[in-house]
């Protein structure tokens, strides 16, 4: 039926839909970026750098602020104190993650925290001395894998497991995950996967790998760059060992904005971890003491090296206090399922099989990746032509552009919109 309706029937359901979602509003919110011409940019890239809250700027003026009026005494003294910042963004960011609070904390990078996670949880032995990893891992996680392995002194060759899709799939198959985890589990130190995989936009049965590889005595850690604020998860009921993510993708706080680390609480509690330590990681009690023997936090905290980037740390309050305002991933998650699985719909409907959707329909968040398959058309012209059109998605070497319409700021109207410009890019004619 829906390739039947007109163009104006199509553009009043997405309207439609759209006054009928109660997180449209939040849309208000949000700084949309323009062209050239002044037209709103049509976003669909908050998988990457999430757009600017509104009021992130006063939030980020308030430490200016203080900092003119009170210098060092900031450390300690207005409205949010310094020393403690970072504290008030713990709980917020643990309910996003399905954690409690004093299993998260926002420090670093991602890359970093995921070095400093894997120098407590990769403690290699001859019998067990390998990481599992996705084939398409992102190359900042190899890398940092790989050069942990080479830290430790074993080669990579023997010590690095590649997950790869099957034979003509773009996807993990978890029945295959399972196996491995099965069969070689034994020779398993670190098990180190996304929650969603970057390229194909597929989320992994996180709950599952981690009973597989906890009854196997094996460290299980989540890369959650676009899990975080994307999906719902339970990472503390799921038992997850440690988890590591960025704050700039679909948690909007600017980029190269602070990151984020899990450590559940049976880790957490242990001051005895081995683990690299720095003074902000110490008991606080003493921390100003200055005694050289290092006293860990008995909660995630124990693990920070340094004190923060407060004006970055502003910014991830201003972006947490607008997810709260929304009720958090639940209705977050409820209208990104409508909102993908929309534009899904009508990528089908107006334009067959020209796009081919590689992202799974059931496991996943916000992001569908697209592959053109199109004649004479390359999928990196049709990125390049939709970017002329005002409309910004992102390409992905060798073969991928990814949308993702993110629930905070995006509508079906966009959704439509996207659609139909990307039916100009293609030069599909109107039937
Ligand atoms: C975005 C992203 C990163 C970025 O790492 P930084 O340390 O924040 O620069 C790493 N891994 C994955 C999977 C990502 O998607």
């Amino acid at each position: 039926m829906s390739e039947l309706r007109t163009y104006d029937e199509r553009l009043d359901l997405a309207r439609e839909l759209d006054r009928s979602d109660e997180l449209a509003r939040f849309r208000d919110e949000f700084h949309i970026p323009q062209q050239v011409n002044g037209d709103p940019v049509l976003y669909l890239t908050g998988h990457s750098l999430g757009l600017q809250p509104k009021r992130t700027a006063s939030y980020v003026q308030e430490v200016l602020d203080q900092w003119q009026r009170l210098g060092v005494r900031g450390h300690f003294e207005g409205d949010y104190p310094w020393s403690p910042y970072h504290e008030f963004l713990t709980e917020p960011m643990a309910n996003l993650v399905g954690a409690l609070p004093h299993e998260v904390v926002m420090m670093n990078s991602l890359t970093v925290n995921l070095h400093l996670m894997l120098a407590t949880f990769y403690k290699p032995t001859k019998r067990r001395h390998k990481i599992v990893i996705e084939e398409g891992a992102f190359p900042s996680d190899y890398q940092a894998v790989i050069s942990q392995i080479a830290w430790h002194g074993y080669s990579p060759d023997e010590s690095l497991i590649k997950v790869k899709p099957p034979a003509g799939s773009d996807t993990i198959d978890n029945e295959a995950l399972r196996l491995l985890i099965e069969e070689q589990g034994h020779e398993i130190a670190v098990i180190m996967l996304p929650g969603v995989q970057y390229y194909t936009g597929q989320k992994l049965w996180m709950n599952d790998i981690t009973t597989l590889a906890r009854q196997r005595d094996i460290a299980v850690g989540f890369d959650l760059a676009h899990a975080a604020g994307n999906v719902q998860m339970s990472l503390h009921d799921w038992n997850v060992d440690f988890a590591v993510w960025c704050s700039y993708k679909y948690l909007n706080s600017g980029p190269g904005s602070v990151g984020g680390c899990f450590v559940h609480e049976r880790h957490a509690r242990n001051v005895d971890l081995p683990r690299l330590a720095g003074w902000w990681g110490h008991d606080k009690a003493t921390r100003f003491l200055m005694k050289n023997e290092f006293q860990a936090i008995p909660t995630a905290e124990g693990w920070q090296l340094s004190n923060p980037p407060i004006l970055s740390l502003a910014a991830i309050r201003a972006s947490l206090d607008l997810f709260t305002e929304a009720g958090g991933m639940e209705p977050l998650c409820h209208k990104s399922g409508l909102l993908t699985s929309y534009l899904q719909a009508q990528l089908e409907s107006q334009l067959g099989d020209r796009v081919n959707v590689i992202t799974p329909e059931v496991d996943r968040g916000c992001q569908l990746s697209l592959q053109i398959d199109s004649g004479d058309i390359q999928g990196r012209q049709v990125h390049d032509r939709l970017l002329e059109s005002g409309v910004e998605t992102d390409w992905r070497e060798p073969n991928v552009i990814r949308a993702a319409p993110a629930p905070l700021y995006n509508s079906f109207e966009d959704c439509f919109h996207f659609v139909e410009k990307l039916k100009e890019a293609l030069e599909v004619q109107e039937s």
